[in-house]
């Protein structure tokens, strides 16, 4: 959970002298929780999603859907809910659905937009198998309940970015007009920040850290009418009130592309997160590795978000753009000025994909970790010296480099080690594609969790139950038969470049890892070192002699990682796995009929058979008769695109056929 205590935050100016402070303490934090959760033990699995919402307000009169930004209101509401249905209020179906025995109440939770709410099951899934039945209807209560204290023209959404956030016109309900002292943006009000101090203080701080407005540039997609060159029409030269202003008329806004320069148009995107405690520290980072090189194949998988600020772009998701949107670093620690006043140049924003492996599995190579990271190294010493092994000690000195961005002055003056605030304040600002979470404090019931970050959310819970229960299972796939994913790290960060452009699902190819046995599967019976396991094990295993990393792994489509290579010695595919593993262990026949049911989404969204949401959205406005074929999604498509998309997200059944209809490759 992130960090919403109260108190008096400090300016960038005011909270830099304390940041060695913050750090010391939070390592010191740490090495307390880990010193007394090192030894762990529990035996189930128990995990969770977050889902994120937009939600929209129409204007029927005028038909524009704009961002409602009633985050606080819809969040008490629902906070009250107890008294309201005692009240006899809103939400008489929650009682009725409170009724069904070994049903979870969901928990929503504030996010960084004021159109946002987050929501998550309440108490987390175990592990049995037949859990995962009951991920969908989760998610599905979850949306009728937010719907329910929401205003008749107000509903939730689950379309990873707002289209039209940020655009010339009104994009908020109610209006305001853009250009705040906090984000200083030409283009999006400081009204859309969830006015919890935490996040206007963390936009300024950023922005006062980096010396400029952030900067994101996406390319255009140019359709048939679109100006060639594209020069952003919206980009404003003439506002004097800001000295970050400059930075427009030093050339920020890049031609052919569309630019944006605040917090928001990242941390306003929606995800899917999915959160597992593992039985014991060493799976939970074993776990952490396997996943990493997934986060790229999960991102283009689950693409969907291919306009932004009122443009259709030239690529399919969110996560570069948060990237830009959070990237505090200044010019020095950007590599475009001489190192003075900052350590090190960090080639990464705190929002990036993973640049570390943190386990000890045999299956691990030094050269996975090829890239060079910088470290606190006078931290890494005290973790060293508290007992900590150089991999963990590293990953976490690594994340240490960054300040903290968000102080409280009551947080200084209350300092206790058996907290974990000062560790958090820097652990929940380095926003990497995996997350490796430690207990929240030594003593504490939960256990060690790994948090997989990629995923864009989905139209419609069937897909986010799907990609969701997908995740789980190849957890436990992997760990069932000992897979070995590592692919070296810097071909991580390659993917996740690529996964961004259009349509990559199905255009590019991703580094993989060929051969994903442990070595004693490896060859049997003189076959094809990738046949599928389930037979006979030689109980001994042999010596492995290792060539070199590059011969590892190979460019992939995503079609062959998830379904699977031709020939006997082509990769499995991870589908192929997890079944494998399902006729491996006892599953009644209807939960694996249900399960074959999600997986056959991302058999199918893997093969081209059914389009991302990405694709959906662009076919859908290139298609819409006010599209004008210029790139421009005015107010016209947009409303009609997120009533669509509304249909879709309560759309009720299986996948239904109004669902397998709009997704169905034309
Ligand atoms: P954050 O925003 O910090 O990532 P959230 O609290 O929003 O975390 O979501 C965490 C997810 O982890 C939720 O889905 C929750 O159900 C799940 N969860 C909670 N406790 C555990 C646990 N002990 N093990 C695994 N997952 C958990
Ligand atoms: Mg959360
Ligand atoms: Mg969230
Ligand atoms: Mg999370």
């Amino acid at each position: 959970m992130g960090l919403l205590s109260l108190g008096t935050p400090l300016t960038w100016e005011e909270a830099k002298p304390h940041a060695d402070l913050v750090r010391e303490r939070g390592i010191e934090q740490l090495l307390n929780i880990w010193k007394k959760a090192k030894s762990k033990e529990r035996d189930i699995l128990l995990w969770g999603d977050e889902i994120e919402y937009l939600v929209v307000s129409y204007d029927e009169d005028s038909k524009d859907a704009r961002l409602s930004l009633r985050q606080a209101e819809i969040l008490k509401d629902l906070a009250h809910d107890e008294e309201l249905r005692k009240a006899g209020g809103c939400v008489p179906s929650l009682q009725e659905i409170n009724q069904k025995p070994g049903q979870r109440v969901p928990t929503f939770h504030a996010e960084y937009g004021r159109f946002m709410l987050e929501a998550t099951p309440g108490a987390p899934y175990g592990g049995m198998l037949r859990d995962l039945l009951t991920v969908e209807p989760d998610m599905k209560k979850r949306r009728v309940i937010a719907k329910q204290h929401m205003t008749k023209n107000e509903t939730p959404i689950t379309m990873t970015s707002f289209p039209r956030l940020g655009v010339p016109e009104a994009f908020t309900q109610p209006y305001y007009p853009p250009h705040g002292p906090i984000a200083r943006s030409i283009f999006v009000p400081d009204e859309i920040i969830n006015p919890h101090i935490r996040f206007p203080t963390l936009t300024a701080n950023i922005r006062s850290r980096r010396g400029s407005k952030v900067c994101i540039n996406l390319p255009i997609f140019y359709d048939e009418k679109t100006p060639n060159p594209f020069k952003d029409p919206t980009v404003q030269y003439d506002l004097s009130d800001y000295p970050e202003d400059e930075d427009v008329r030093n050339g920020a806004a890049k031609d052919g592309h569309v630019y944006m320069d605040a917090m928001g148009f990242g941390m306003g995107s929606c995800c899917l997160q999915i959160t597992f405690q593992a039985k014991n520290i060493s799976e939970a980072r074993t776990l952490y590795d396997q996943l990493c090189p997934l986060g790229p194949i999960m991102l283009a998988l689950s693409a969907a978000s291919p306009i932004f600020k009122g443009y259709l772009t030239d690529i399919d998701c969110r996560w570069n753009i948060i990237s830009g949107a959070v990237d505090d670093r200044t010019e020095e620690e950007r590599g475009l000025k001489p190192l003075n006043e900052n350590k090190y140049v960090i080639p990464k924003s705190r929002y990036d994909s993973v640049s570390t492996y943190i386990s000890q599995d045999p299956g691990f190579r030094p050269e996975y970790n090829d890239v060079n990271i910088h470290q606190n190294l006078p931290l890494k010493e005290k973790l060293l010296d508290g007992g900590m092994d150089e991999p963990l000690a590293k990953h976490f000195a690594h994340l240490f480099i960054r300040d903290p961005l968000v102080i409280f002055s009551e947080s200084i003056k209350n300092y206790s080690v058996d907290n974990n605030d000062n560790f958090e304040n820097i652990q929940s600002t380095n926003w990497q594609h995996m997350r490796f979470k430690p207990p929240p404090s030594a003593e504490d019931a939960i256990g060690w969790r790994v948090e997989f970050r990629s995923m864009e959310v989905q139209l419609t819970d069937f897909e986010n139950a799907a990609f969701s229960i997908f995740i789980v299972l190849l957890t436990r796939t992997i760990l069932s038969y000992g897979l070995n994913f590592y692919i070296p790290i810097s071909k991580v960060t390659e993917n996740m470049e690529t996964a961004h452009r259009r349509d990559a699902v199905l255009s590019e190819k991703f580094y993989f890892r060929k051969q994903v046995f442990p070595p004693r599967h490896a060859n049997r019976s003189g076959k094809g070192s990738n046949a599928s396991p389930g037979g006979s094990i030689s109980s001994t295993p042999k010596p492995v002699e290792l060539g070199p990393v590059e011969n590892e792994y190979c460019l992939m489509t995503i079609n062959e990682i998830m379904n699977g290579q031709d020939g006997q010695d082509g990769f499995p595919g991870l589908i192929t796995l997890i079944e494998s593993y399902l006729n491996s262990v006892n599953v009644d026949v209807e939960t694996r009929c249900e399960l074959a049911r999600y997986l056959d989404l991302i058999r199918k969204r893997s093969n081209g058979t059914w389009e991302t949401a990405a694709t959906w959205i662009r076919n859908f406005v290139r298609g819409h008769p006010d599209y004008e074929k210029d790139s421009r999604v005015n107010s016209a498509v947009n409303y009609d695109l997120i009533k669509a998309a509304e249909v879709l997200g309560n759309s009720e059944g299986k996948g239904t056929s109004l669902w397998k209809g709009l997704f169905e490759k034309r």
